[in-house]
């Protein structure tokens, strides 16, 4: 165990609110009458439903397939019947929950033949629909093999739940470490990382105790106490904190030599490959001062927000924001039958006095956000541009690096809704290259066209020009040299 290389520049340290839940077990929510499971729960296109209504399912049962590279597979948490299918990347299956007791189970998940072990590993991985747990949503059997393009030296397992609220992660390094652990020798397998560091802030110290423990019997797994600062839990800052080494902005980790999986996916990898068991059900904190019984829930994936209300007690008060995620980074919902997927750490109940005030007013040349943000960026200027429609400046002043994480609108006195126009910013960059690049595409097209049409034109006048002199050939009285 040693303490992190160095302090990642910028970052902030709110208010946490972990002591809400940070020392509740995680309990398993009762079965849900109904699930409603998203088709999209990654970062690719939408999966494929396979099951139909009135369809009877058992609990692990593949209900929709991945469709291409960065899509993953999405399976049945209980036994039940399928009353609804809507395609798309909208669209979701709806199970009617029976048998929560004693339900069948589907077969477990099995390799291919004839694969060697590692991509039998992989293979279990992607059928198993793993995607990054930490919220990325990136699915990992794509991320782990885009890594094996490049020598992996440094498998990093992070454990930074830096998100104020949120106590997922820390309870499952402190309930189910043992599981990590077998996750993270998976890993190693894999991808011959020859040193293997997880990463823990400071406030978590009975999950950096635990986890020290079972590293002292590993030859090299070693755990990192990191500074418990906003936001160390993203790839680069987390790189930064434990390797000393900075990532460039165009560049990806894997192509140092270094690989990120959060906890809860190591723990899922765990449980693809030694028991064949797909994503099914997630660990969520359900905390904020307006639900009556804070806690972190076993709940499984497609469950109503509405459901897991319910069995947290109620409301104590009508909240001002529900918030899936973390307060930082999560997104405000209205619609209580939304439901719980793959990459949600947290479900926020929060009243009026856990928001922060916005009145925003002119920006006052602080420079906080300068100092605040993680990635060295300029957010007065970038905001500045984007205000007056400035996406080309903005794009040269990094906005595509930006993590969206609001370290600088928090600290921010004007209260300037910086990380909104950010993240509108990106949308719109996102839309710009979409039509520079369809235009790029009419306009090679266009000139193949171009081109084609050209040739056949010098073809046509070079067979109109050769035509005359071989009509006059042919008319041409025979000579003493004509053949008979
Ligand atoms: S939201 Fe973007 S600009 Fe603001 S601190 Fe985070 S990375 Fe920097
Ligand atoms: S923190 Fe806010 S007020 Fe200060 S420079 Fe940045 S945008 Fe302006």
């Amino acid at each position: 165990m040693f303490s992190a290389k160095l302090k990642p520049h910028g970052g902030i340290r709110p208010y946490s609110h972990k002591s809400l839940t940070r020392d509740i077990a995680i309990r398993p929510l009762a079965a849900p009458r109904q699930l409603i499971v998203p088709l999209r729960q990654h970062t690719g296109p939408a999966a494929v439903p396979v099951v139909a209504p009135g369809a009877i399912l058992s609990a692990g049962q593949l209900i929709a397939e991945a469709r291409e590279r960065m899509s993953a597979p999405v399976h049945a948490a209980l036994a039940g019947v399928v009353t609804d299918v809507v395609s798309g990347d909208q669209g979701y299956i709806k199970i009617k929950v029976n048998a929560p007791a004693d339900q069948p189970l589907a077969p477990r998940l099995a390799a291919p033949d004839g694969l060697d072990d590692v991509h039998a590993m992989l293979s279990l991985i992607e059928q198993a629909g793993i995607v990054g747990m930490g919220g990325a949503m990136f699915p990992a059997a794509d991320k782990i093999r885009m890594s094996l393009r490049y020598p992996i030296e440094t498998l990093i397992v992070n454990g930074g739940e830096c998100e104020p609220y949120l106590t997922t992660d820390d309870r499952l390094m402190r309930e189910q470490a043992e599981f990590i652990i077998g996750g993270i020798r998976y890993l190693q397998a894999i991808t011959h990382a020859r040193q293997v560091y997880i990463g823990i802030e400071d406030n978590k110290t009975e999950a950096i105790a635990r986890l020290d423990e079972l590293c002292r019997q590993e030859r090299n797994i070693e755990v990192v106490i990191l500074p418990s600062l906003y936001p160390i839990g993203s790839a680069k800052q987390m790189i930064e904190a434990v390797t000393g080494r900075q990532i460039p902005q165009n560049r990806r980790s894997t192509e140092m030599g270094v690989l990120v999986q959060n906890v809860g996916t190591c723990i899922a990898i765990f449980h693809a490959i030694r028991f064949g068991k797909p994503v099914t059900h997630r660990v969520i904190t359900v905390s904020g001062r307006a639900v009556e019984h804070p806690g972190n829930l076993l709940v499984p994936i497609g469950t109503p927000i509405k459901e897991i209300i319910g069995q947290c007690g109620g409301l104590k008060s009508q909240p001002a924001r529900i918030v899936l995620g973390g307060p930082m980074m999560g997104r405000a919902v209205e619609d209580l039958a939304t439901p719980i997927n793959k990459g949600t750490s947290g479900l926020l109940l929060l009243n009026g006095d856990e928001l922060p005030q916005t009145r925003p007013s002119a920006c006052l040349r602080c420079g906080r956000c300068l100092d605040a943000c993680p990635m060295s960026l300029a957010p007065q200027a970038m905001f500045a541009e984007l205000k007056n429609d400035g996406f080309a400046k903005a794009r040269q002043q990094g906005l595509n690096a930006c993590l969206l994480c609001g370290s600088c609108a928090y600290v921010c006195p004007a209260a300037l809704p910086l990380t909104q126009f950010f993240d509108w910013g990106q949308q719109q960059l996102r839309l710009i290259k979409h039509q520079e690049d369809k235009l790029s595409r009419t306009r090679q097209n266009s000139a193949r066209r171009q081109e084609r049409l050209a040739r056949e034109a010098a073809e046509k006048a070079a067979a109109l020009a050769a035509k005359p002199a071989r009509r006059a050939r042919r008319n041409a009285p025979p000579t003493e040299d004509t053949p008979c």
